[in-house]
């Protein structure tokens, strides 16, 4: 099943460490924070400010966003873009955003120190041959009806063209289940530390659908062992333009953040 893994298989492999700046990524725990899509400059500082006091180590906000409608807002692009690097410089916070189009990885990398590669374009292989080009990290999400194989057989192409830094990033998946938004698969923590060495990361937001759920999963990702977390969080959650019913205050962020510190505490002493 994973035999044409030459590269992202764990093997003899050492696991990947993934530096950007101080940050030690596979090594240092991950968590990410901020809203899912790029508004404006107020709301983007706001929100980093907040949560990199609540101990976020990076940034997100999406410039392009993928939207099940072609009516819905499709993002603030270049704008968007530009916001994010400067709020991320401001505040000393690497950041992460999506790249939709293989047009736009080149410049795109201009503005942000991870690409995201988002769970419907997993699979796009043109894109991530293109991003396995940029020589700049990649989170791979999950696609929503991927299987771990076809997950790994993604990172296989992003590392197949040179570039190591990949980081796995599970979002759930498509169940016959309606409560939530998908299905998350926390089982992906512990495959994925059996399989490869890349780093893996939960995004238990879009894995619910619901703020309610999110500290409790975000909570069994850390138990599980997960490497880090993406979480939306906004400062006036309920203005957010997308994915409001999923996005955390700077508040909850907080207090869910501590928890996972205290947990961690734990976990060291198991
Ligand atoms: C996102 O993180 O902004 C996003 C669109 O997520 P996904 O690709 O997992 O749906
Ligand atoms: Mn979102």
């Amino acid at each position: 099943m994973f035999e044409n893994l030459k590269l992202a298989s764990l093997g003899e492999n050492k696991k990947t460490i993934i530096k950007i700046g101080d940050l030690k990524i596979g090594k240092d725990f991950l968590l990410i924070a901020g809203p899912c899509t790029v508004e404006s400059e107020e709301q983007m500082l706001q929100t980093a400010i907040e949560v990199k006091k609540a101990g976020a180590k990076m940034l997100r906000g999406g410039a392009f966003k993928p939207r099940t409608s072609p009516y819905a807002f499709q993002g603030l692009g270049l704008k968007g873009l530009k916001i994010l690097q400067k709020v991320g410089k401001k505040t000393g916070l690497p950041v992460v955003s999506e790249v939709l189009d293989t047009k736009d990885v080149s410049w795109v990398c201009e503005y942000v120190d991870v690409l995201q590669i988002g769970a419907r374009n997993m699979q796009n292989f043109s894109l991530l041959k293109e991003v396995g080009k940029a020589g700049k990290p990649v989170l791979l999400k999950r696609g929503m009806f991927s299987t771990f194989s076809e997950w790994l057989n993604c990172a296989e192409y992003i590392l197949n063209e040179g570039n190591p830094n990949v980081i796995l990033c599970e979002r759930g998946i498509r169940s016959f289940e309606t409560y939530t938004r998908n299905t998350l698969d926390l089982s992906a923590v512990p495959v994925m530390k059996e399989l490869t060495h890349l780093p893996i990361i939960v995004d238990p937001s879009h894995g619910t659908g619901k703020i309610s759920l999110i500290p409790a999963m975000s909570l069994a990702a850390v138990s599980a062992g997960v490497d880090g977390l993406m979480l939306e969080v906004h400062y006036k959650p309920q203005e957010a333009t997308s994915d409001k019913e999923q996005t955390l205050s700077t508040k909850e962020f907080a207090k869910l953040s501590a928890k996972i510190k205290k947990l961690q505490t734990f976990m060291k002493k198991l």
